[in-house]
């Protein structure tokens, strides 16, 4: 994170009256349907301690804790639904479908050699559909009708933009416009799908994440652009349910940011599952004609051009943050060369009285560690502190096996000069993952060589985003490998493979 001095804190006025925000909710409710060019009511009324932009897991989770702390609290979301990308469009509707073309996958070609006979089985792709889009409509709703009324955040359906670092404009969804006041404005306008230079997204044949959540039939042939997380796990869903995937990736791995060795594991599980992988390879363009779509590549280092047809191309070759209509210009915060608002230690940006969180800032763009900056910002106004350790953010792909880590990878501490020791125990050895015919993977424990402390976790196997928590435990307590070895871990359970990792880094485990 990039660091600046802090401003001075804001000279608060003292909190308002509880009844107050409901005479502000009321004033703002009043003003729904004013005119366009007139303002609402609710700057007329008591300013609100914290108004929230964005109400995605950054932005929804600020809110909630700030009500939870006293503080007169609104969020402004211009979606339509709260729980922003995550929710919408994200974590939530691929896991969703993650998890039940999974099972569809496992009934058509595992479940005979574990003595279990099914008649024939057929995929309902409407019913899956169906099943992800009320798993989204359930949370989202939950967040709206329950946790939002129960802590008493106002909730504004509306785009935000600001008149000043504590005025906030609001176009409302239903028609007119109001204005409210802050004395703190947090940003958490989050991320949006990265285009493709030359390439038109029509979420129908050349589809981002968002078209590949919902396509109406299972494509024959899918090109994947880009072998990070969100391609390998939409490509997974589509793969499982009979599609023949390709992944063309510019780099030399797949997975950005894993451990290579895990990477490299990763890539050959997948290689048995069907996909398809063409690293090095540079896309130049993709063009639909009909129902299919016809994609040049190239080798990364030049070579020879070669065309690939697909019925359906997923870009997904990243996310770039949302600032665009805020009309940031006006008070003067500042964006670097990526387009991310730059803050401070303390989430400042560099208008006085805005903060800014997520994905729309650096740092991985993950729901948790949007989460955790939303918390430690408002503690922050609240209380002058607040705190979010960077060094033990997990990641997960949920892919089968699921790949979880936490901490740095050896190319990292290589690159770092630090001294460290491998600790590894394969699924293979675990009683519980061979008993579950389903033993591939490994864990691994990158420690530190005197202490042994723990420097990082990486594990490829069934279950590892349950277990990469532990490790994330363990970082946040500053643990030892012996720490963990010396933890008794319930038999049969895949989390003792994780204690005999701990316990092979330092000396050595026992069932292998
Ligand atoms: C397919 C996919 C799968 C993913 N899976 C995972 C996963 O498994 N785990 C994980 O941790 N992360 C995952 N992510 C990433 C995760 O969704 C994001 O990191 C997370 O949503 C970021 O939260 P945020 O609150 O910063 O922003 P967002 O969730 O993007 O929310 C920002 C909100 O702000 C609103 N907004 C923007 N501008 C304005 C404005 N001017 N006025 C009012 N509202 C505005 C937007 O409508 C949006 O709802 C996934 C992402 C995708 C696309």
């Amino acid at each position: 994170m990039l660091s600046r001095t802090p401003f001075s804190p804001n000279l608060l006025r003292p909190l308002s009256n509880p009844s107050s925000s409901y005479v502000a909710s009321r004033g703002l409710l009043r003003c729904v349907n004013v005119p366009s060019n007139r303002r609402g009511l609710a700057s007329a009324t008591e300013p609100y301690d914290v108004v929230v932009i964005g109400g995605g897991p950054g932005g929804y989770v600020a809110a909630i804790k700030a009500a939870q702390l006293g503080l007169k609290t609104a969020c402004i979301e211009k979606r339509g639904a709260l729980g922003g990308t995550c929710l919408n469009v994200g974590c939530i509707p691929s896991k969703s479908l993650l998890n039940n073309s999974h099972i569809y996958h496992q009934t058509t070609h595992d479940l005979a050699a574990r003595g279990i006979d099914v008649g024939e089985v057929k995929l309902n792709l409407p019913k899956m559909l169906a099943a992800k889009n009320a798993s989204v409509k359930a949370l989202t709703g939950g967040i709206e009708g329950f946790l939002f009324k129960k802590n008493g955040v106002d909730y504004i359906k509306g785009e935000a933009s600001f008149a000043s670092p504590t005025q906030v404009n609001v176009k409302l969804t239903e028609g007119g416009e109001t204005q409210v006041e802050a004395k703190n404005v947090i940003i958490a306008t989050g991320s949006e799908v990265t285009p493709f230079p030359g390439i038109t997204i029509d979420e129908e044949r050349i589809v981002s994440s968002t078209g590949a959540l919902d396509l109406k039939e299972v494509p024959k042939k899918m090109v994947v652009i880009g072998g990070g997380i969100i391609g390998l796990e939409l490509g997974s869903v589509w793969s499982r349910l009979g599609a023949e995937v390709t992944v063309v990736e510019y780099l030399g791995a797949v997975g950005a940011g894993m451990d290579a060795e895990v990477g490299k594991q990763f890539q050959k599980i997948l290689q048995k599952q069907g996909f398809k992988f063409k690293l090095n390879t540079k896309v130049i363009s993709a063009e639909r004609n009909g129902d299919t779509v016809s994609l040049k590549v190239d080798a990364a280092k030049g070579g020879k051009e070669e065309t690939l047809e697909a019925d359906v191309v997923l870009v997904a070759i990243g996310r770039r943050p949302v600032t665009a209509s805020l009309g940031l210009d006006k008070i003067g915060v500042e964006m670097d060369n990526r387009g991310r608002i730059i803050i401070d230690d303390q989430f400042n940006t560099s208008a006085k009285g805005v903060k800014c969180i997520g994905d729309v800032t650096f740092g991985p763009m993950l729901a948790h560690k949007a989460e955790e900056e939303g918390i430690a910002a408002v503690e922050i106004i609240k209380h002058g502190h607040g705190h979010v350790n960077y060094d033990a953010i997990p990641s997960v792909v949920y892919t089968h096996p699921e790949v979880a880590w936490v901490g740095k990878n050896e190319e990292e501490l290589k690159a770092a000069g630090i001294k460290y020791k491998v600790g590894n125990f394969p699924f293979a050895a675990n009683s519980r993952a061979k008993t579950n015919q389903d033993a591939g993977g490994f864990v691994k424990f990158l420690v530190e060589k005197d202490t042994d402390q723990v420097l990082g976790c990486h594990i490829i196997g069934p279950n590892a985003g349950e277990m990469i928590a532990s490790a994330v435990l363990a970082m946040e307590y500053k643990a030892s490998a012996e720490d963990i070895a010396r933890t008794c871990h319930a038999h049969p359970t895949l989390s003792e493979a994780f204690k005999e990792a701990a316990m092979a880094s330092y000396d050595k485990a026992i069932h292998v």
